[in-house]
């Protein structure tokens, strides 16, 4: 098990299933052999509950979760000669590393006479079976997810196995704390109050979802007030729930909503799971991209070192209230929604033309649904460097961006306490709100709410400038 923390739809369990031997199910936590890209604490924190909630899964079909610590191949070769087993599956990454790493797993592996097989669970396609007509990866969004749409229809999913036969004996198991994923301090009460780990928590959410969500997810879905959307992100990433088992759960609710082709595969929800699917197609094409710029041209931009404004973002206290809101919410709840991901990350890389690299690895850390091809995509997008980017003349304005998706305030009020009694006129403005406005709010502007740290207006301009700049250079 890897990122598929599931029983249900997992082809590695259902070919091993299939062979009516006894299985082992094994966990091997080997951070440093992620390229670099070692688990953030919060998708750390998120992994150790979800292993438990796996380990219960399996105990209640007669099996368990072994927990053994890598190297990865060392400790695969010790299973296989404490228990003699013949064959060993496992379900597919697309990290770079990982890729590499799995490759050579399996050359050994092979080489020692062991039966080695690798499974598609994690995406709808494989990056290497969506190619444009003249046989290349897409760089574009729209033309990829079109081609998708034609493409035969993703298989129904494998149900979950009612039984897995034990070993015996079991080999040995250290304990998932041994691990030592959960913080020293206690800073989690967010993300365990807002977050319920494991396949169950994920099929709650799609359950949530598909039947009161789906119908209003155009329309609310840009509101970060509301749950409008699936939160569905880090189930996804760590594979509690595949994106066959989303698919199947939208087509199930519109055959039963009478809801017409365009309506449910057509969908802006569909889409979006087209964008993840996207964004691990570019990472397979790119493998640079997790660090340098798909654009080449952009690795000449001039980047600003600024660690005082870089705190200032990361801590929720830039003086922009819907920037602030939303790098709080992050540092509460472990996520954001896209909406204020978008309008923070533009902040961070155009309005303080900090390197979209910064902002990146404060995600990686904070995020409980980072994953380094979603993650590397919406930074790329936003900085203007990657497939299919947004417009270089794209600055969000972070006032109005706030009034015209939480127009009145509420997003705001609830994670920049100190300015909830502004009114919604001055709620994304305190900075040009009148002194008795502010005065009323219990607002004191540099005390009980930082000042913006940068003109909007003029980091505009700069930004545009640089930009420009590197488009002439090109
Ligand atoms: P829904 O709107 O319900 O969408 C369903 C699923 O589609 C999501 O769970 C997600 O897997 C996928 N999805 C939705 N939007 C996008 C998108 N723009 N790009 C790629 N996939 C998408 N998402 C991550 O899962 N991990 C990340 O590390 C990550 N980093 C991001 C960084 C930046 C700068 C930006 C702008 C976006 C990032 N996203 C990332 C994408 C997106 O913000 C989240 O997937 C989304 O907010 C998750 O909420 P949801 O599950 O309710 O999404």
């Amino acid at each position: 098990f890897r990122t598929d923390l599931r029983l249900a739809d997992n082809p590695a369990l259902a070919a091993a299933a299939e062979r009516g031997l006894p299985i082992i199910p094994v966990f091997i936590w080997a951070p440093d052999e992620e390229g670099g890209w070692t688990p953030g604490e919060a998708t750390r924190n998120w992994l150790h509950r979800s292993l438990e909630a796996l380990d219960q899964e399996l105990r209640s079909v007669g099996s368990r979760l072994i927990f053994r610590r890598g190297p990865s191949l060392e400790t695969l070769q010790t299973l296989v000669k404490e228990t003699r087993a013949s064959a060993i599956f496992w379900n597919r990454r697309y990290e770079p590393a990982v890729i590499l790493r799995d490759t050579r797993l399996k050359e050994s592996l092979r080489s020692l006479a062991i039966e080695v097989e690798s499974f598609n669970s994690h995406l709808l396609r494989e990056p290497w079976e969506v190619k444009n007509q003249s046989g290349r990866p897409f760089q574009v969004f729209t033309p990829y997810w079109k081609h998708c749409l034609n493409l035969p229809e993703p298989k129904p999913p494998l149900a979950s196995p009612t039984k897995i036969a034990p070993p015996s004996p079991w080999p040995k198991s250290i304990a998932v704390g041994d691990f030592k994923l959960l913080p020293k301090i206690a800073w989690d009460n967010g993300i365990k109050k807002a977050w319920q780990p494991g396949s169950a928590g994920a099929q709650k959410e799609l359950h949530r979802f598909v039947e009161q969500g789906f119908n209003r997810y155009s329309t609310e879905r840009n509101n970060p007030a509301v749950i409008g959307t699936s939160r569905l992100s880090p189930f996804l990433h760590f594979g509690e729930i595949s994106p066959r088992m989303i698919w199947q759960g939208v087509k199930d609710y519109a055959a039963r909503a009478k809801l017409d082709l365009t309506a449910w595969r057509g969908s802006q929800f569909l889409a979006e799971l087209g964008w993840r699917e996207f964004s691990h197609h570019l990472l397979f094409h790119f493998p640079q991209t997790t660090t340098e710029p798909l654009r080449p041209e952009f690795s000449k931009f001039p980047w600003i070192e600024d660690p005082e404004a870089l705190r200032a973002w990361q801590t929720g206290m830039t003086g922009y209230p819907f920037v602030d809101a939303g790098m709080r919410e992050l540092w509460t709840t472990g996520w954001m929604h896209n909406r204020v991901r978008m309008v923070v990350a533009s902040f961070l890389v155009k309005d303080l033309m900090i390197s979209w690299r910064a902002g990146a690895e404060w995600f990686w850390d904070t995020l409980v649904d980072a994953d380094l091809a979603q993650n590397t995509l919406g930074w790329q997008w936003t900085a203007g460097c990657g497939a299919d980017a947004a417009p270089y003349f794209r600055v969000f304005n972070p006032i109005t961006q706030g009034e015209k998706f939480d127009p009145d305030g509420t997003y705001v009020r609830q994670w920049v306490p100190e300015l909830a009694r502004l009114p919604a006129k001055w709620i994304h403005r305190p900075m040009e709100a009148p002194k008795e406005v502010l005065a009323a709010a219990g607002v004191i502007l540099g005390k009980s709410y930082p000042e913006p740290i940068i003109s909007h207006a003029i980091a505009r301009e700069r930004a545009l400038e640089a930009y420009a700049r590197i488009r002439q250079a090109k």
